[in-house]
């Protein structure tokens, strides 16, 4: 145990075990997301993209991957993890989008790599700003071992996506971001791009646009930790 430990004993968030921030039988309530499409939100197995929202020119995702439901522990969850820097939590997050990548069919074994939203979301840890994507995208490029690269840059400034209605969301979005020069994918690559939350996956999906007008044979997912509904 360290000092930091005896001065301040880990306690469970939910119901205040000692000994973890989240205790064995807390974690257990925590569910996986229902497999929808991100587009039209109707049951899809491995969270892909339904046949017919396929047919639709304007969404380039093939699926995006919610390991978690959006529940009221969750989000005590979310709270904790963003303004307390916790890094057992994290790894546990962390762990379960791993797990939901394997039990995934969907989900490519090979030529994988891994993105993040660009400057999107600081938030405050001790001193430093970090991009909440960038930092779950750096995580799991190093527990699955495969590349992290930034794929874009943010041009302008965009508000919270949450605080706007969906009209006000795509005009938001539009040419928010523009490639990072000297970027080099291959066509056989799947590029995945790791935010924290998603409500509508709109974010994810213009960088996927962006992607594919350059791109236009790379395939493209989204995966995050849970989508905010409501
Ligand atoms: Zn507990
Ligand atoms: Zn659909």
């Amino acid at each position: 145990m360290g000092f930091i430990d005896y001065l301040f004993p880990r306690q469970c968030i939910n119901c205040s075990a000692t000994g973890a921030y989240l205790c064995k039988s807390c974690k257990k309530k925590l569910e996986p997301h229902p497999e929808i499409c991100p587009y039209c939100h109707r049951t899809s197995k491995d969270y892909r993209t339904c046949i017919e929202c396929r047919c639709n020119k304007k969404n380039y995702l093939e699926g995006i991957i919610i390991p978690f439901a959006y529940t009221d522990l969750l989000k005590t969850l979310i709270i904790r993890l963003k303004y307390f820097h916790k890094k057992d939590i994290g790894d546990f997050l962390v762990e379960r989008l791993v797990i939901a990548f394997q039990a995934n069919q969907s989900f490519p074994q090979n030529n994988v790599i891994i993105t993040f939203i660009p400057s999107h979301r600081y938030r405050h840890y001790f001193v430093k700003w970090y991009n909440q994507s960038e930092l779950l995208a750096e995580k799991i490029s190093e527990r699955l071992q495969v590349p992290m690269v930034a794929v874009a840059e943010k041009k302008k400034r965009t508000k919270t996506q949450a605080s706007l209605d969906r009209n006000g969301r795509l005009h938001n979005l539009k040419n928010a971001f523009s490639l990072t020069k000297n970027l080099r994918l291959q066509w056989n690559e799947t590029l995945l791009i790791i935010d924290d939350i998603t409500t509508t996956g709109s974010t994810i999906n213009e960088l996927a646009k962006l992607i594919k007008y350059h791109y236009p044979k790379i395939k493209v997912r989204g995966a995050v930790l849970w989508r905010h509904v409501g």
